[in-house]
């Protein structure tokens, strides 16, 4: 006997769609097979198959999705961002979501990289609602840094993230290290992501803009201009080429760096770009709005060109993995700076939101297919970061992580029916459609009807292995 059975729907994976059930037990999908034919013995609606029985008819059945780049509780100032890892793994779920991949960042530097992936992970635990990993985040330019590589992979933590910027916070770390982690990572299947800006054109922009009294929003995206990232993202993909390691682009806006990509792949080198959701429904202009503040995020939003270089990079398969890069401040958080951009914490609250704003946007639109949003929201962030096919994937012995979508459901965005403690959202107002209905962790209901009814403390770790190269 199953424990669930999901009927009536059509199954859609990166590949195609099909008119299939999907039987669940103790955990894991059990069995996958063509529409009836799971029902087994006689009479009854579900034939006494299962014991609880998901009629998905007019749905849409996909693996459970991965946010493979959310920053929950993340620091600022004096503080730290509105979520906490339950309120925020609530909205991932609410959002379709089944797994969510943080960073444990070396912030406090006399912790060495694992204790400080230990203290992650203690954060996360008792708290979070669906299944997590982070990525580790050094901030230690030193050979230490580069030592504890092996120890992190061990661990289950075969991804990493480098700052390329942010020298003055301390979160940088300096090239000389980065091409030493890529030549570490290279030799055992790990992957190295990067968030890529110069550091040196984004202090000295900034130090001119505010000397000119330039610091309101709507100079930010000047500021930080397309070749501030394209430059970097040169820089990283010619060391990971010299390295022969494998290299991920966090939230690449640039049609600039869109193009070095494509030269990269071209190349034959290991090269995955992301981009977020923001930057593929957002444009500029929101900075020339009195809410502007709001908008700031690092890279900016870009021009109406770059928005349609990104949806035609994903449509090509040039950009991988779409993540919502969410960091939720409060409009009364982005406000603290004093509406200047210097002084104002980076980051959007979208959680949430990925899935219908792509559905909407992209789908919808007819931008990209239905299979190519199930690549780019759960398959590919399985592959890259060594979860698959125990994530990302309907398929037998996998885990039961699915998400059900209502392709008709239409909703105007409002923060108030959203659940993160951020007050606003980017979309508000927009109308989005193509909504999580069902949600299902490891065998478990974490959404039912668009309604969260998970339990705290249910997500656990995920140990990721090296994906294969
Ligand atoms: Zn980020």
């Amino acid at each position: 006997m199953y424990d669930i059975l999901i009927k009536n729907g059509t199954v859609v994976t990166h590949e195609a769609s099909f008119d299939w059930d999907v039987a669940i037990r103790d955990g894991k999908t059990a069995a996958v097979g063509v529409r009836g034919s799971l029902e087994g013995g006689s009479g009854g609606s579900c034939g006494g198959a299962a014991k609880e029985v998901v009629d998905a008819s007019g749905k849409l059945v996909m693996p459970g999705l991965i946010d493979p780049h959310v920053h929950i509780h993340h620091p600022f100032k004096d503080g730290f961002s509105a979520d906490d890892f339950y309120s925020a793994t609530v909205a991932a779920a609410c959002g379709g979501d089944t797994t969510v991949l943080d960073f444990a960042i070396q912030w406090d530097q006399s912790f060495d990289l694992s204790a400080t992936a230990q203290n992650r992970n203690s954060q996360f635990e008792g708290d979070a609602v669906i299944d997590y990993s982070f990525h580790a985040c050094p901030t230690v330019s030193s050979m230490e840094t580069v030592e504890q590589v092996p120890r992190l992979i061990e661990a289950g933590i075969p991804s990493f993230k480098l700052y390329m910027t942010y020298s003055r916070q301390g979160r940088m770390c300096d090239d000389g290290v980065l091409y030493e982690v890529l030549k570490q990572t290279a030799q055992r299947g790990a992957v190295v992501g990067v968030h890529a800006e110069n550091d040196a054109m984004c202090m000295f922009n900034s130090d001119q803009f505010v000397k000119k009294g330039w610091d309101v929003p709507r100079y930010f995206p000047l500021c930080k201009g397309n070749l501030v990232e394209a430059e970097a993202v040169n820089r990283v993909i010619y060391m990971n080429r010299e390295a022969g390691g494998s290299l991920y682009l966090f939230h690449l806006t640039a049609r600039q760096s869109l193009a070095l990509v494509k030269e990269a792949k071209g190349r034959g080198e290991n090269v995955t770009a992301e981009t977020c959701t923001h930057y593929l429904l957002l444009n500029s202009d929101r900075y020339d709005r009195e809410d502007g503040v709001n908008f700031i995020c690092s890279p900016p939003l870009r021009s109406e060109e770059d928005r349609e270089a990104l949806w035609k990079g994903i449509r090509e398969g040039f950009i991988s993995v779409v993540s919502s890069d969410h960091c939720g401040f409060t409009a009364e958080m982005k406000r603290r700076g004093g509406g200047r951009f210097p002084a104002t914490p980076n980051g959007l609250p979208g959680v949430e939101l990925r899935l219908p704003a792509v559905y909407t946007e992209g789908v919808k639109k007819g931008r990209i297919s239905i299979n190519k949003l199930v690549e780019i929201l759960s398959v590919n962030p399985a592959k890259v970061f060594g979860m698959y096919p125990q994530k990302g994937a309907i398929a037998c012995g996998s885990d039961a992580d699915i998400t059900i979508v209502d392709p008709a459901k239409k909703k105007v965005v409002s923060a108030a029916g959203l659940h993160s403690p951020a007050d606003w959202s980017p979309y508000d107002g927009m109308e989005l459609c193509g909504f999580a209905d069902t949600v299902i962790s490891k065998g478990k209901f974490v959404v039912r009807e668009g309604s969260f009814c998970g339990c705290r403390g249910a997500g656990r770790f995920v140990k990721r292995m090296c994906s294969e190269r």
